[in-house]
């Protein structure tokens, strides 16, 4: 299938279009640049430097490649910027979003699979978090993710567009040639092992949550495995699978969240690491940060339920394994 993924030169975006090109499927990258990197973009795979938000190379961009299927990876992501730029995670995630489901539907592509976020849950009252579980985000982050899943409802509903919709936990690893590089980085694997390499000191941020060690805790998926979930996906919304909708529609979309249901604390992440890298990595404890819930594990049933998909690359050790070694290999020049 001919298939453009918005953000293929970001983390998630790149090392999804690497699965996707493997598994025979004709991928086009449309990414700015803003976060992404140009060199993330696998040989095979055209990129058009361009915004899905900008209704003209949206357009054209379809209409050239004859693009059969979206995955719609791109966004702004960061949750601290979100709260003191709402305006252009509105901008973006969601202006940006409209004119994406507009061109779609004006170009008659069908079929989209959406890189969502469990910030869409909030803070949840218990974990495992299951997909019913309210919707009661904290931040603009979380907020502009909602609204962007609520526009591909209504477009299934009332124009038969057939959807997946995944909500990430935490991602983390690297494929042999994409990782994680963030700038500024906020998370926590690439914190930790930044620190490793540099021989700096890392900061927890908080060790008074009510949790076993007193540090959060997080459900670590690899990247790999997120992407095979999305390979899985994008041919679940084939006109004729029944999971995301009769044929001709009014269809729903599918939502599956997307973690391992298995939760390791931060003091936890520093000790794996430890033993990945072979060496004490320096840390402190730090205050809280604003607006971390304290646990937040995943219910993963549903995604292999309904797509058949189960991680395989389980332990931390492997995830933070495969980061470790990237960075090692020199982050592909980033
Ligand atoms: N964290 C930390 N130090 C860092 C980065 C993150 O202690 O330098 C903590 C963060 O407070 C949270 C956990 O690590 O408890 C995971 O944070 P991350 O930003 O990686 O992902 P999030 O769960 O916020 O999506």
């Amino acid at each position: 299938m001919r298939v453009l993924v918005t953000g293929g030169a970001g983390y998630v975006g790149s090392t999804t279009v690497e699965t996707l090109h493997e598994a025979g499927h004709q991928v086009v990258v449309l990414d700015d640049l803003s976060t992404g990197h140009r060199e993330a973009v696998i040989d095979g795979v055209e990129l058009e430097v361009g915004s899905y938000g900008d209704a003209g190379t949206l357009a054209r961009v379809l209409d050239h490649h004859k693009i059969e299927a979206v995955l719609h990876c791109a966004a702004k992501s960061l949750v601290g910027e979100s709260m003191v730029d709402p305006a252009m995670y509105y901008r973006e995630n969601v202006g940006g979003g409209v004119v994406l489901l507009e061109g779609m539907r004006l170009a008659g592509v069908g079929r989209i699979v959406f890189s969502s976020t469990a910030s869409v849950y909030g803070i949840p009252d218990h974990t495992p978090v299951t997909e019913e579980m309210p919707l009661a985000p904290i931040n603009t982050y979380g907020e502009t993710k909602r609204t962007f899943e609520q526009g591909m409802r209504w477009y299934g509903n009332a124009y038969g567009l057939r959807s997946v919709i995944f909500r990430y936990f935490n991602v983390a690893g690297a494929t042999k040639r994409n990782g994680e590089a963030h700038s500024p980085e906020t998370h926590l694997i690439p914190n930790v092992l930044r620190a490793a390499e540099n021989d700096t000191e890392m900061t927890i941020f908080g060790d008074d949550f009510a949790t076993p060690d007193g540090t959060c805790v997080r459900d670590y998926i690899h990247v790999l495995d997120l992407a095979q979930a999305h390979l899985l996906a994008l041919e679940a919304t084939d006109p004729g699978d029944v999971r995301t909708g009769p044929a001709g529609g009014p269809c729903e979309p599918v939502i599956c969240n997307l973690g391992t249901s298995k939760g390791f604390s931060n003091r936890e992440v520093v000790a794996v690491a430890e033993r990945v890298v072979g060496h004490a990595i320096k840390h402190r404890i730090g205050p809280r940060r604003a607006g971390d819930p304290a646990v937040l594990i995943a219910s993963s049933a549903r995604a292999g339920e309904l797509l058949g998909w189960r991680a395989q690359h389980e332990t931390l050790e492997e995830i933070v394994g495969s980061a470790w070694e990237w960075r090692r290999r020199g982050h592909n020049g980033r």
